[in-house]
């Protein structure tokens, strides 16, 4: 803790809690802002733009709002965010396609001063990512594996063991890894223990993997978990990272006439709360991109008038070069019991819960 606050007094940030120090010389009220968001896969990242560009334009400035596409993400979104830094950005707020691929950029964008968000997901490996606005993604993964306990423990009581399959998301993305451990914090004990039982083994991070967060590579991998070790065994749960993998583990196991499992998600994609209140997926994590995005602007409000961001978490995010300040907003996990609550302000969601 004490090489953390000194690494941070280093690099000047604020501790905890929303410090107003005006050390930054702040910028136009209409200066460009740049907003990189990775492909379309995802509602939230959907949502995001349209949020984005609204947002900024009512704060008065000039928003830039661009998704990665093409044949190569990663290079697209490398140089969108290079077209970003030449038209003069001053605040580049990125969710990032591979976190780890933006060194080079976010050198760039420091050198030419413009100031670096991470967005949702974080930017490892390089000292110019000046903060993090995301929700606390440890606590998504906490909540899923508990979730998965809850949702066995209501369908399947006095079973023993219950026989569950894991999946974690994909490996370019520094989310992954944090719901992994989340979710692990909760299902190991359970598995030392024997309360569950991981039939296929496969339970480490990479045998896992869901390359692109693809609902297709998920549904896949379970035709292949479901054939080598389901045909005598009943499957009871399945922790899913997200809803489009929850969609694509659900839709293997019906093709194959065995009863849907437990399945864990996140995101309260419409198709899965849909899911949710047919009784099939289990369950979702509310993050509401509403907020998120109000977040980020907020910061790029502050940094505008040259304040410091307010933060609240300077511990948690090592990217490997530094320890980057954040503000984590709290997830809300959802069911089909609490869903008309949790969405009861969403317009697109609370209706599917009536
Ligand atoms: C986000 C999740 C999302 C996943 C796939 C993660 O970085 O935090 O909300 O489900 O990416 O898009």
């Amino acid at each position: 803790a004490i090489a953390a606050a000194a690494t941070l007094a280093l690099s000047g940030c604020s501790t905890r809690t929303g410090t107003s120090t005006s050390t930054e010389a702040g910028f136009a009220t209409d200066a460009t802002i740049g907003v990189a968001l990775p492909s379309k896969t995802s509602e939230n990242f959907v949502l995001a733009g349209g949020l984005f560009t609204d947002g900024l334009k009512k704060a008065g400035f000039t928003g830039d709002v661009q998704y990665a596409g093409g044949t190569s993400l990663v290079a697209d979104q490398q140089s969108q965010i290079q077209s970003m830094i030449t038209k003069g950005a001053k605040v580049i707020i990125i969710g990032s396609v591979d976190g780890g691929q933006l060194t080079a950029q976010t050198k760039a964008a420091h050198d030419a001063g413009a100031v670096v968000i991470a967005y949702d997901r974080l930017i490892i490996n390089s000292k110019y990512v000046d903060y993090y606005v995301a929700y606390d993604n440890e606590k998504v993964g906490e909540l899923q594996g508990q979730s998965l306990l809850d949702g066995l423990a209501k369908r399947f009581p006095g079973v023993k063991p219950w026989n569950i399959e894991l999946f974690s998301g994909s490996p370019d993305d520094a989310n992954s890894k944090v719901f992994w451990r989340g979710a692990m914090k909760i299902l190991q004990p359970k598995i030392d223990d024997g309360t569950v039982r991981v039939v296929s083994g496969q339970t480490d991070i990479k045998a896992t993997a869901t390359q692109g967060w693809s609902g297709q590579n998920a549904q896949n991998r379970m035709d292949t978990l479901l054939a080598a070790n389901y045909s005598s065994t009943e499957l009871h749960g399945v922790l899913s990272p997200n809803d489009t993998l929850a969609r694509g583990i659900i839709t293997s196991v019906r093709s194959t006439g065995k009863p849907i499992p437990v399945v864990t998600g996140q995101d309260s994609e419409a198709q899965s709360v849909k899911s949710i209140m047919a009784g099939e997926q289990f369950s979702t994590i509310n993050k509401d991109t509403r907020k998120l995005v109000d977040q980020a602007i907020a910061m790029v409000k502050d940094l505008q008038q040259g304040k410091k961001p307010e933060i609240n978490d300077d511990t948690s995010y090592d990217n490997g070069a530094r320890i980057v300040p954040a503000y984590l907003l709290t997830p809300l996990i959802v069911t089909r019991e609490n869903a008309a609550e949790a969405y009861a302000n969403d317009p697109l969601l609370a209706p599917l819960t009536r």
